[in-house]
């Protein structure tokens, strides 16, 4: 991959990158059109990595279709599948890790806390394999987006980081590789994240600003359903990613929210402009 890319830029070529973990979807490619849109080059990374799942996670059961995911590549007209096994990654005598402090040990961090030591660890890679002079990240996951940022801000890492916005299902529902967990009356029950997000936004347009009684109202329309396991909301400056106590009308906001549905871990979020 290396070799690809000083050739390519030897040319002249920009690169773009998107890394993900396959079984794609319509997210994905929202990120691929915005690459190609950019960039003379785009290269999708598909990489389960298994770092970034605890034990007690779903990494052996994480969905992968490869066959399809490449026909889904050529007709998006990527140019690029870097597709590579576990032990390349991580070969052994592996022992080098990156870790953001402060920012990881909230909301993901807190119910999973090895997750972005193993997200910036292989994005760090993933930039060294590919070096792209840009990277294509969804705001679905809006916190990686924030730790990735502040890591290639301390690692003095060059290259642009560009988020793009989620991209949902017809009602709402945030597209993930892992809604095909879901069950029919789960996937009914999921749109209780987007409803209570959208209920949120709504509060903050009639001037609600106190995060607790956001939260409050919030967990009402989440507890609705008998599926649902509350993991946290949580409510941060969209430039910090530091909670916040009031919502000002200086600044940006997410609003982020992880829960269960049955078994199945989902997240989403909205980004409060005021
Ligand atoms: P994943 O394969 O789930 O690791 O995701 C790879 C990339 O796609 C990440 O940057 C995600 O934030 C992004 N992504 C996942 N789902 C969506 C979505 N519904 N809309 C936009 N981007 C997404």
């Amino acid at each position: 991959m290396q070799r690809i890319s000083d050739k390519l830029k030897a040319a002249g070529k920009s690169i773009g990158l998107v890394p993900t973990m396959g079984y794609l979807h319509k997210g994905h490619l929202s990120l691929i059109k915005k690459s190609k849109s950019k960039c003379n080059i785009t290269v999708v990374s598909i990489f389960v990595n298994p770092t970034q799942f605890a034990p007690n996670e779903d990494l052996s059961k994480y969905p992968r279709d490869i066959k399809r995911d490449k026909k889904i590549l050529t007709a998006a007209g990527v140019d690029y599948l870097f597709y590579p096994e576990a032990d390349e990654i991580y070969p052994s005598g592996f022992q080098t890790h990156v870790e953001v402090e402060n920012i990881t040990k909230i909301l993901e961090g807190e119910f999973r806390p090895s997750h972005f030591r193993g997200v910036t660890t292989i994005v760090a890679i993933l930039f060294n394999a590919v070096m792209p002079h840009y990277a294509f990240f969804g705001q679905k996951d809006a916190q990686q987006a924030a730790v990735i940022k502040r890591m290639m801000q301390d690692l003095k890492i060059t290259l642009k980081l560009i988020v793009c916005p989620i991209v949902r299902e017809k009602d709402g529902l945030a597209l993930s590789s892992r809604n095909v967990y879901l069950s029919e009356k789960e996937r009914k029950d999921a749109l209780v994240l987007n409803k209570s997000l959208r209920h949120a936004e709504q509060l903050v347009k009639e001037g609600e600003r106190v995060v607790k009684k956001i939260i409050s109202e919030m967990k009402k329309i989440i507890f609705s359903v008998d599926t649902s396991n509350l993991d946290y909301i949580g409510i941060v400056n969209a430039e910090s990613f530091e909670p916040v106590k009031t919502i000002s009308s200086k600044s940006s906001y997410y609003i982020l929210i992880a829960c269960k549905i049955g078994t199945t871990r989902l997240i989403d979020n909205i980004l409060l402009k005021i």
